[in-house]
């Protein structure tokens, strides 16, 4: 699976060695670069080892190109949008929280919902609208 992610707001390319890269902003104001999966479902992070990052902390999430806000306030304030393409070049909305240790993540398109992760109820109720 090759998946690759792009930044909603500039298109930018964010999967760099096999890792989506996003800056992030802690509660404490301490800022930072951050690593996820490109695998949906797979929470695996890696950030620097000055980042500590808590199990229950809201973390902001922006592109590291165009440095916008990745939060999809419109749908619930804990969610952040990226815009994946799969590997038949198909795009999809993808959205997880923001909160660490919530794991969550739902893809969506015109003709596809799908959800992952164990916490994936929490925030189903505010996709209802956007299925098809
Ligand atoms: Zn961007």
């Amino acid at each position: 699976m090759n998946n690759d992610f792009i930044c909603p707001k500039c298109e930018g390319y964010l999967v760099v060695g096999g890792s989506v890269i996003l800056s992030i902003s802690m509660q404490s104001g301490l800022r930072g670069l951050i690593l996820l999966s490109p695998e949906l479902g797979n929470y695996a992070k890696v950030s620097s080892p000055h980042v500590k990052i808590e199990n229950g902390e809201m973390l902001d999430y922006y592109c590291p190109i165009c440095h916008a806000k990745l939060a999809a306030s419109d749908v619930h304030p804990r969610l952040v949008r990226l815009i994946m393409i799969d590997d038949k070049s198909k795009r999809h909305e993808i959205f997880f929280s923001g909160i660490v240790g919530e794991h969550c993540t739902y893809k969506i398109s015109e003709t596809v919902y799908e959800k992952f992760g164990e916490s994936s109820a929490t925030y189903d109720q505010y996709f209802k609208t956007r299925r098809i």
